[in-house]
């Protein structure tokens, strides 16, 4: 039978909730281990605002998205948590149905299944996969000859591609593929690209010396050798390729947590705010992804909810026998566990 890899607690979810969860829960010597669809941690503070500065967590007067995400990385190191990245959760349930003891089973996308006593839904305003293409018959060419996002482009070398988007992401792969791939073709639904002027001028470059030739037109057939597209004056044309890479951006989906017979309030999940447990006994719901009365989306109320997560979750796996509260400042444990002993 397929094993499972058991954990103390399981946490969907690698943005700042998730990450402060797994430091918490290692202040109370818990296991965990953190999932995310993303290839990388720190959900909408890398993904959407990398760059940008904030200045509204606590004790930091500014760091950008991506700084947070690595202070969060920096402060969980010392516990090494398993990250698994690039893999969506897509079941839950429990292991023994309408148990409330009962340990909690889940599945990702990538076919890794968890044991848990404890989950902790960090899911924020969704798994944030890729903007797929909408024609027949795509599905079921994805990794085959249709890829999204991809993050190594060398697999693409010697062959003629395709590249369908029109803003950084798709610029920027158009570019990369230029000198590997054989052919280079940039598809966009207009003549208009919406990118970093930098990615802008390399491209007109590119196009001028004629390593990157331009398609305008909408996908409307796709059977892995060749995309059909609808040009805007009314004409079909065909784009043989090998490989056809989209770029369209990635975007939060709730996803699969809509399938997983919780309550769900405007796409929230209610909890309480004394455990931040949900409806479901031993599964709990911190930052974005839960709602409670006086429910604001920051991530210091993010903070605030894993911390007292991490209490109750501590009461459910040591079996109501809750370590007691100790100063990461005075207690030789916590600091032989962080490493500063
Ligand atoms: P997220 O950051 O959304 O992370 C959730 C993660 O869960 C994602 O990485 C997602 O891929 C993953 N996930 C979801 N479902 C699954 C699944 N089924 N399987 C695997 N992985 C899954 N807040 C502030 O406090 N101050 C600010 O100045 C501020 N500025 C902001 C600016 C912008 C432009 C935006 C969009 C938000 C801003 N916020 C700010 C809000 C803040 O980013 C969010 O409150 C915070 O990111 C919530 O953290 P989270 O961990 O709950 O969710």
């Amino acid at each position: 039978p397929p094993s499972h890899l058991d954990t103390g607690a399981l946490i969907i979810g690698a943005g700042p909730a998730g990450l402060f969860q797994a430091f918490q829960l290692g202040l109370l010597e818990i296991p965990c281990r953190i999932v995310d669809a993303l290839p990388h941690a720190g959900g909408q503070c890398v993904e959407l605002y990398g760059h940008k500065p904030i200045y509204d967590i606590p004790g930091t007067p500014v760091t950008t998205g991506a700084g947070l995400a690595e202070s969060l990385l920096a402060q969980i190191a010392p516990f090494q948590v398993p990250m698994h990245l690039g893999e969506q959760v897509a079941t839950l349930q429990r292991e023994q149905p309408g148990e409330a003891d009962s340990y909690w089973l889940a599945t990702t996308s990538a076919g890794t299944r968890f044991r848990a006593k404890a989950v902790v839904i960090a899911a924020g305003v969704g798994a944030f996969v890729p903007k797929r293409l909408s024609v027949e018959g795509a599905e079921a060419r994805e990794g085959r000859s249709l890829f999204y996002h991809p993050s190594d482009l060398s697999r693409f070398a010697g062959q003629s591609v395709v590249v369908h988007g029109g803003e950084d992401a798709a610029v920027e792969a158009a570019l990369g593929l230029v000198g590997m791939a054989r052919e280079v073709t940039l598809l966009h639904r207009r003549d208009v690209f919406r990118a970093d002027d930098m990615l802008l001028a390399a491209l007109r470059q590119r196009i001028d010396a004629g390593d990157i030739h331009i398609a305008v037109g909408q996908p409307s057939a796709f059977d892995g050798r060749s995309l059909t597209i609808d040009t805007p004056d009314g004409e079909t044309r065909a784009l043989p390729l090998d490989a056809l890479v989209v770029c369209q951006g990635i975007s939060p989906r709730l996803g699969p947590i809509a399938d997983w017979g919780l309550e769900l309030e405007r796409k929230q999940i209610p909890v309480d705010t004394q455990r931040f447990q949900t409806r479901e006994a031993g599964l709990y719901a911190v930052g974005d992804i839960n709602t409670y009365p006086g429910k604001r989306k920051l991530i210091v109320s993010a903070f605030h909810e894993a911390t007292l997560a991490a209490w109750a979750v501590a009461e459910r796996v040591f079996d109501g026998k809750v370590p007691p509260l100790q100063y990461t400042t005075t207690s030789t444990r916590l600091r032989e566990l962080l490493g500063a002993a």
